[in-house]
């Protein structure tokens, strides 16, 4: 298997070049043609010579995924399987508002973490994805879009831990955010969600613009290790202060995420505690009311109880969101997505589709 060319940061493209004694430039040509012109193939790069063509075609593939299945929400919002070359497959949302267009991508295949209430922690981790595979669920969500449409934001809160797969997502990054040559997404409107992977967290802040966001979840450890076994490891002590000092920009906030899981924990305790443990930190809260998933055991608050929540934390001087469940009717929600069965099901239809095509069949 030849090595995906949408796996090279411009740098690595640029040393591979100046072995064949090639100008470093074209390696934003050739990115250029991948990123922002999308084609799938080395003979579309026109501004390369026949030899120069050659060269790639013997080095590098060009990756692509498959769309196998896109569903589309009442309000929306519309739900990506995409096939990857192993056969394994992710799910990317594309969320439409007023006027924004975003679009929620996944960093891995399934997820190692394990937090109690998510349906993409059912699979287990699979594999980490590449940069190219990151990357190419923009550029295939791109595609199904209309001429006047273009997405303005990205989120990495798709399946999967961004930051448990550093090096392919800081790659990946980059190219998003490179306006020369890459996607040109500006770093303000990329938002970056992790478990609270400490080190990891205080790396990419100093080595990149992109937004935080933080899933807490609980106020002691006691319910935040039951919820999210990460808490073991990092626990609310320390993740906190790993917020409160890190490098984020004046007119920057962290985004705390707090999924409501009824009767949990959302007491007026729990706002109490919140406001302590968040004290001295700039931020912002997100509150999730839970997205029910087959086979969970948790269930979602009454929307009374979501609002005495928020009204709670806002008495402490938060500035507090309630995150509207986009795509919940497709399974297209925070924490919902789980590509596990779908890909077997849409394996299964194609099986199906080819068989009644066959004669006789
Ligand atoms: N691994 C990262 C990225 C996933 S982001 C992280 O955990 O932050 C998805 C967000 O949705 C996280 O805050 C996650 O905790 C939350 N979530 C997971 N399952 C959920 C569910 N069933 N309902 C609502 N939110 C959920």
């Amino acid at each position: 298997m030849k090595p995906n060319i949408k796996d090279l940061s411009r740098e690595d493209l640029a040393a591979w070049l100046v072995l064949l004694r090639e100008p470093a430039y074209r390696a934003a040509q050739i990115q250029q043609w991948l990123f922002q012109k999308g084609v799938a193939s080395f003979s579309e790069m026109t501004n390369l010579s026949a030899d120069m063509r050659r060269e790639l075609e013997q080095a590098f593939s060009v990756g692509r995924l498959s769309t196998l299945a896109r569903s589309i929400s009442s309000d929306g919002t519309v739900k990506f399987l995409f096939g990857l070359s192993d056969g394994l497959g992710i799910e990317s949302v594309l969320i439409p508002e007023a006027r924004r267009l975003t679009l929620c991508i996944s960093t891995q295949v399934g997820c190692g973490l394990g937090c109690a209430f998510c349906a993409t922690a059912r699979m287990g981790l699979k594999r980490n994805l590449s940069a190219g595979e990151i990357l190419d669920q923009i550029l295939e969500a791109k595609r199904s879009l209309s001429p006047a449409e273009r997405i303005t934001h990205l989120v990495l809160m798709g399946m999967g831990e961004p930051l448990a797969n550093y090096a392919q997502t800081l790659k990946a990054l980059a190219i998003m955010t490179d306006a020369k040559a890459g996607i040109g997404i500006s770093p303000r409107r990329i938002t970056l969600s992790t478990v609270g992977l400490v080190p990891q967290m205080k790396r990419l802040m100093e080595e990149t613009q992109v937004n935080l966001a933080v899933s807490l979840h609980a106020t002691t450890d006691e319910l935040r290790s039951k919820l999210m076994p990460v808490n073991r490891k990092y626990p609310l002590a320390e993740l906190i202060e790993c917020c409160r000092s890190l490098p984020v920009p004046k007119r920057k906030r962290i985004t705390f995420e707090y999924v409501l899981l009824r009767g949990l924990n959302h007491a007026a305790a729990d706002a109490r505690r919140l406001a302590q443990l968040l004290t001295g930190v700039r931020c912002k809260i997100n509150l999730i009311p839970f997205n029910p998933h087959p086979g969970s055991p948790f269930h979602r608050p009454t929307p009374a109880e979501v609002e005495a929540f928020r009204r709670q934390l806002s008495a402490y001087g938060f500035q507090v969101n309630v995150r509207a469940p986009r795509g919940d009717d497709i399974q297209a929600a925070c924490g919902q997505l789980n590509s596990e069965f779908n890909v077997q099901s849409s394996r299964f239809d194609v099986e199906h589709r080819t068989l009644n095509l066959e004669p006789g069949g």
